[in-house]
């Protein structure tokens, strides 16, 4: 499971086009991960303030060019 640091999130919305369960969902004022994420650490590498972590070691070394 992802974890979203709310203190550094800035709601960018830029990790929710990653995602391919769409598992995160950006509301006016938090971005919430939902039941259906895999865990697959994805969307980690996107966040331009690091605000998101956990997932696989594996999937968070994997391209960047989505
Ligand atoms: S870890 Fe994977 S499934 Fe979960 S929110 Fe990130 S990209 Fe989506
Ligand atoms: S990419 Fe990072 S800062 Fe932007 S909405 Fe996602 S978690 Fe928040």
């Amino acid at each position: 499971m992802i974890a979203v640091d709310a203190g550094l999130c800035v709601l960018c919305g830029l990790c929710t086009g990653v995602c391919p369960p769409n598992a995160l969902d950006l509301t006016p004022t938090r971005l919430l991960v939902l039941q259906n994420c895999s865990g697959c650490g994805r969307c980690v590498p996107y966040c331009p303030v690091g605000a998101l972590s956990g997932g696989r070691p594996a999937a968070r070394r994997g391209k960047r060019d989505g």
